[in-house]
């Protein structure tokens, strides 16, 4: 009986499909979107730009959504911050 339930998760697991655990599900793994871009250029006077780097709250979105590697996402923080300093961003929003 025991044996039955392992078996059927290793199954699972090893069945060559990687986006069949739904607790994994949209895991793909994503490029840096400015390191595969050589022509983005950040710019902290750009809110449109940098809109896509925080939330409906304002919040600065964290790697894990960004997809950006250490170096850029750190840029984008830097680029955020200076943005809001002038009021170009939101630090909150309701
Ligand atoms: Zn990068």
């Amino acid at each position: 009986m025991a044996d039955k339930k392992q078996n059927n998760r290793r199954n699972r697991v090893n069945n060559g499909d990687e986006d069949y655990n739904p607790k994994f599900r949209k895991m793909r793994k994503k490029v840096c979107a400015l390191c595969s871009d050589k022509d983005f250029v950040l710019d902290y006077k750009n809110p449109e730009q940098l809109r896509k780097f925080i939330n409906e709250k304002g919040k600065i979105l964290p790697r894990r959504a960004t997809g950006a590697c250490a170096k850029h996402q750190r840029d984008i923080t830097v680029a955020i911050k200076r943005c809001r300093h002038i009021a170009m961003l939101p630090y909150a929003e309701n």
